[in-house]
């Protein structure tokens, strides 16, 4: 099979308007058969800056390496430590991952779903890196199994001071617009203003408000009529398992990439998560 057949055998299937970033607009066909070798990946929280080289260059290491292999690509958020827009994105260093995604775009089918470090991301990233841009939230049909997608962090529903955060400003269209309609350097100055509020914030509050709330994830199950949940923000990769009204529901969790990397791969029999040393 070639790359081209691979890339038009994916799961998921877009409706003719692929720019849209509403998920009611994705068009999501049951599949009943696979073929053979037909696989997903999903990634999520590799805060790449330049201040991690190793980091990024481990990301290009998985896009040429592993990624052209794959039928669909997922990252699933917080790709960027902090992102302010693409105009900013050659004085922040970040203009080689963006090509290398627009590289990988043109072989496998890619998608794009911003973390509550990169919430600034718009719809002009598509045009950039040829990834669709989703909604946080979203429901993807991986190989038959409805599954909700999402960055993880609406589920921290203890950390009142980050829900504060994500509906006065994150989800917030005026404030975003606002935001990106200043200059570069000032877009920056705020932005390191975040990150140490940010990391103060962190070095407050328990581990316990840093990790989801477990009523927010069987809402969550119940609330989209699913049995499989992926996220990633919290860091801590693992698979939970749960008793959602007499049916089992699992839960992945991915890991960030630090000292490993952290790659779910998806196909037809299942899901595993890998890592290997950066
Ligand atoms: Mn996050």
């Amino acid at each position: 099979m070639t790359l081209c057949n691979v890339k038009h055998s994916a799961g998921l299937w877009r409706s003719s308007t692929q720019n849209s970033t509403s998920t009611q607009k994705l068009e999501v066909r049951r599949r009943t058969r696979y073929n053979i070798g037909m696989h997903t990946y999903i990634i999520s929280d590799l805060h790449l800056t330049p201040e991690r080289p190793r980091i990024t260059k481990a990301f290009f290491s998985f896009l040429r390496d592993q990624a052209p292999l794959a039928d669909q690509l997922y990252i699933i958020g917080d790709l960027f430590e902090f992102w302010i827009g693409e105009d900013a994105a050659e004085l922040l260093g970040a203009a080689p991952v963006l090509d290398a995604m627009k590289a990988i775009s043109r072989v496998t089918d890619c998608f794009f779903m911003p973390g509550n470090r990169d919430f600034l991301v718009r719809e002009s990233f598509t045009e950039r890196t040829g990834f669709t841009v989703l909604d946080d939230e979203s429901i993807i049909d991986f190989y038959g199994v409805k599954t909700l997608l999402l960055h993880g962090d609406s589920l921290c529903t203890d950390d009142v001071a980050h829900q504060h955060f994500r509906q006065t400003m994150m989800t917030n269209r005026e404030f975003c617009d606002g935001f990106l309609a200043l200059d570069v350097p000032s877009r920056i100055e705020q932005a390191k203003q975040a990150r140490i509020q940010s990391a103060q914030h962190k070095s407050e509050v328990s581990m316990g408000i840093m990790d989801v709330t477990e009523q927010a994830v069987l809402d969550a199950f119940t609330k989209y009529g699913v049995s499989q949940m992926i996220h990633g923000h919290t860091h801590r990769q693992n698979t939970h398992h749960y008793n959602v009204e007499g049916n089992v529901a699992n839960r992945y969790v991915l890991g960030d990439w630090a000292e490993t990397n952290s790659v779910m791969r998806i196909d037809a029999s299942g899901i595993e998560i890998t890592n290997q040393a950066i």
